[in-house]
C-alpha cells in the first residue's frame, strides 16, 4: 500500500474531542499506519478581512489555535498546529506538492461563503494541483448536517420554526453519540517547503503587517485586506509555523476577559453540568440580561470555533436534564426554554442559512421581509455591497453611530452596548434589546447594519445564527409580532432595578439613585448634581422620543406586512436612502 501522508485542516473544530473528522483522518492509516500527518490552519483573507472581525475576537481565535496546539503536542511531542499565513488558495497547493500529501480532511462547513470557498478547494484546486489527493470531509459542526436535514427532511426546503427542523431532522435520524478524545497521533514529515517563495527575515522580526504599516495611523482593532495580504512567509517570521500574537499581525490589546480554547471550552461545560439542578431547571426566558454574572451557559464563543462539540454539549445536558429527580418547588424545564431547545434554535438557523440565499442580507434574500429601513445596503450591477456605502440621512447615520459606541442616552442601550465592545459578548435578551430598538423598535435602521457591528465586535459570531436572529429580532422574518416592542425602562427593570449593568458600563452614570438609573434625564437637577453627572454634559440626553418613535415605527411596520414585500423586491432596494 502506498505511503499516507494526511493533512488535517482545522478550521470551524479548534478541539480534539469528539471530532468525527479528525478521527476520520486517524483511521486513515488502517494497519499500516499513517507516515506524516500534518494538522494545519490557514487564514482565510476573505473571512478575516471581509468580517472587520474585531480584536477581541481576534484574541479569542489565536488562544484556541494555541490551544490546540498545545493538546496536540500533548498527545505527540513532536506534534502542533502548523499555521500557514496566506489563504488556502495560495497556501495548500504549495504544501500538497512540498509535504507529499496524499489525504486531505477536514469538517464540512455548510455556511454559503464557506460551501464557496471549498468547492474552489475541491473542485478546482486540487484537481488542478494535485489530482491524486483524496478528501474527505465529515459533518460535526452541528447536531445533524444541515444539509441532509433539509434535503432529506424537509424537501430542499427552508426552515424557520423549531418545530419543522425537529421534524425535519427526525426523518434524518438522532443526533450522533460523541466520540472520545483522540490519544494517539502520529509524527509530522519534513516541514521544509521549497516551493514557496519565503522572504528571509530576522528571528523574532514583527510578522508582515504590522512591520510594513507600524508609525502610520492605522486602527488597531481590526485588519483590513491590506494589511492581510503582505505576510512575508507561509511559515512566519521565524519559520516555525508558530501561531502568531496579536502584536505581530498589527492588532491592538483585546478588553474581554472570555478565554479562548479547547480546555477552557470543556472546564466551563464541566463546571455549569456539575450544577444538575440548574442545568435541568435552566429556563432561558426566566433568565436575566442585567446580570453582571452571566445568567445562561456563555458557551457560545466556544461553539463558534469548534472548541466545544455542539454534541458533546448536547448529551452530557440531557444526560443530566433526563435523570434529575427534582427537589421541592422545582421543576424540570422543557424544550425549547430549556437547554436543548437553545441548541436546536442554532440548528434552525444553520438550516435556514443553508436553505436561503443572500441570507446575510436584504436584497436578493427570499426570506427577510422588506421594510423601507434607513440605512440598508447598496449594490452594484454585480449585487457586490457598494463600500463605502452611499451616504444615508446625516441623521440616521449619527443614531446608528450613537447607538454602536453607546452613546444613545438610554442607559439600558448604552450599557449593553458598551459591554458588547468590551467583552464581545452579551445575554440573549440584551441582543434582543439593543436590535430591536435599532431596528423596528424606535430607530427603524436596517438590520444588516446591526450584523455588521454584532459582527465586528461578538466572539460568537456567526453566519447562521447572527443575520437569523436581527431578521428574527427585525420582525423580517421567524417572528411578527411586530407590536411588541422592548421597553428601554420598563424591561431591565424586570430583572434588575438597581441598574447594576449599567453603573458598571456607564460609570458616569454610577451615583445616581435606581428610581432614575435607567431614565436619568428625567431625575431633578438637584439629584444630577448629587449624582456628578449632569445629563446633556456629562452623558447625553435620550437621541429621540421612546414612545414617539416607537408608535411612527409600528405604523411602518404594519404597511409593509400589508404590502407583503420580500427581500426580493431589489427594484425598490435600488434607489439611494430612501425618505422615511
Ligand atoms: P445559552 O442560553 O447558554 O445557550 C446555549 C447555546 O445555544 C448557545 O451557546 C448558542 O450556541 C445556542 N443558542 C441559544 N440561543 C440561540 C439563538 N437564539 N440562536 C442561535 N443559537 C442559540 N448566537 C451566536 O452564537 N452567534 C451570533 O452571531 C448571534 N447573534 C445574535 C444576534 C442577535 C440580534 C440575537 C438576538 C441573538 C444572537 N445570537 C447569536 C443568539 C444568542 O443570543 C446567543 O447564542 C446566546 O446569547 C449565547 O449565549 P450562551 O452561550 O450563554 O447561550
Amino acid at each position: 500500500m502506498a505511503p499516507v501522508r494526511v493533512l488535517y485542516w482545522f478550521r470551524t473544530d479548534l478541539r480534539l474531542h469528539d471530532s468525527p473528522a479528525l478521527q476520520a483522518a486517524l483511521d486513515l492509516g488502517g494497519k499500516s499506519g499513517i507516515e506524516a500527518f500534518y494538522p494545519i490552519w490557514c487564514f482565510d483573507p476573505q473571512y478575516v478581512w471581509k468580517h472587520k472581525v474585531g480584536v477581541n475576537r481576534w484574541q479569542f481565535l489565536l488562544q484556541s489555535m494555541q490551544d490546540v496546539s498545545d493538546r496536540l503536542k500533548r498527545v505527540n511531542d513532536k506534534q502542533r498546529l502548523h499555521v500557514l499565513r496566506g489563504s488556502p488558495e495560495k497556501v495548500l497547493p504549495v504544501v500538497w506538492k512540498d509535504w507529499g500529501i496524499t489525504h486531505m480532511v477536514f469538517e464540512k462547513d455548510t455556511a454559503a461563503y464557506a460551501r464557496q470557498r471549498d468547492e474552489h478547494v475541491v473542485n478546482t484546486l486540487v484537481k488542478q494541483h494535485a489530482p491524486h489527493i483524496k478528501v474527505i470531509i465529515k459533518d460535526g459542526h452541528n447536531l445533524l448536517d444541515p444539509e441532509r436535514v433539509i434535503k432529506e427532511g424537509n424537501n430542499g426546503k427552508c426552515i424557520t420554526t423549531l418545530v419543522a427542523w425537529k421534524k425535519a431532522a427526525a426523518k434524518v435520524g438522532e443526533v450522533p453519540k460523541p466520540l472520545p478524545a483522540i490519544t494517539s497521533l502520529p509524527d509530522p514529515g519534513s516541514l521544509d517547503l521549497p516551493s514557496a517563495t519565503e522572504k528571509k527575515m530576522e528571528p523574532g522580526a514583527m510578522d508582515g503587517p504590522y512591520a510594513r504599516l507600524e508609525g502610520e495611523n492605522v486602527n488597531h482593532d481590526i485588519m483590513d485586506k491590506e494589511r492581510f495580504d503582505c505576510f512575508a512567509s507561509i511559515s512566519g517570521p521565524d519559520h516555525d509555523f508558530a501561531v502568531p500574537t496579536l502584536l505581530s499581525l498589527g492588532l491592538g490589546e483585546a478588553t474581554t476577559s472570555i478565554p479562548g480554547g479547547e480546555t477552557e471550552a470543556l472546564r466551563r461545560l464541566d463546571a455549569f453540568l456539575a450544577d444538575k439542578s440548574r442545568t435541568a431547571t435552566f429556563s432561558k426566558p426566566a433568565s436575566a440580561p442585567t446580570s453582571l454574572e452571566p445568567s445562561t451557559t456563555q458557551l457560545s464563543p466556544y461553539l463558534k470555533f469548534g472548541c466545544l462539540s455542539v454534541r458533546e454539549f448536547y448529551w452530557r445536558a440531557k444526560e443530566v436534564i433526563d435523570s434529575y429527580v427534582p427537589k421541592k418547588g422545582e421543576k424540570v424545564t422543557k424544550e425549547p426554554e430549556n437547554l436543548l431547545g437553545q441548541l436546536e434554535f442554532r440548528e434552525m438557523y444553520y438550516c435556514a442559512e443553508f436553505a436561503t440565499p443572500n441570507y446575510d442580507r436584504i436584497r436578493g434574500n427570499p426570506l427577510s421581509r422588506f421594510m423601507n429601513w434607513a440605512l440598508m445596503n447598496h449594490y452594484d450591477e454585480k449585487g457586490e455591497m457598494i463600500v463605502p456605502r452611499p451616504r444615508g440621512k446625516e441623521a440616521d447615520e449619527q443614531k446608528f453611530t450613537k447607538w454602536k459606541e453607546g452613546q444613545t442616552g438610554f442607559p439600558w442601550i448604552d450599557a449593553v452596548m458598551r459591554q458588547l465592545k468590551h467583552e464581545g459578548w452579551i445575554h440573549h435578551l440584551a441582543r434582543h434589546s439593543v436590535a430591536c430598538f435599532l431596528t423596528r423598535g424606535q430607530c427603524y435602521i436596517s438590520w444588516e447594519r446591526g450584523t455588521e457591528v454584532f459582527d465586528e465586535y461578538l466572539l460568537d459570531w456567526d453566519p447562521a445564527s447572527n443575520p437569523g436572529n436581527w431578521m428574527w429580532l427585525s420582525c423580517s422574518a421567524f417572528f411578527s409580532q411586530y407590536f411588541r416592542v422592548y421597553g428601554l425602562v420598563s424591561w431591565p427593570q424586570k430583572t434588575d432595578k438597581t441598574g447594576a449593568l449599567v453603573r458598571k458600563y456607564c460609570p458616569e452614570l454610577k451615583n445616581f439613585p435606581d428610581k432614575f438609573i435607567y431614565s436619568p434625564h428625567l431625575a431633578p437637577l438637584a439629584v444630577q448634581e448629587k449624582a456628578k453627572c449632569i445629563i446633556g454634559k456629562d452623558y447625553p440626553l435620550p437621541m429621540l422620543d421612546e414612545k414617539h418613535e416607537k408608535e411612527r415605527c409600528i405604523a411602518r411596520l404594519k404597511v409593509a406586512y400589508e404590502e407583503g414585500l420580500h427581500g426580493d423586491a431589489s427594484e425598490v432596494l435600488d434607489g439611494s436612502a430612501e425618505e422615511i
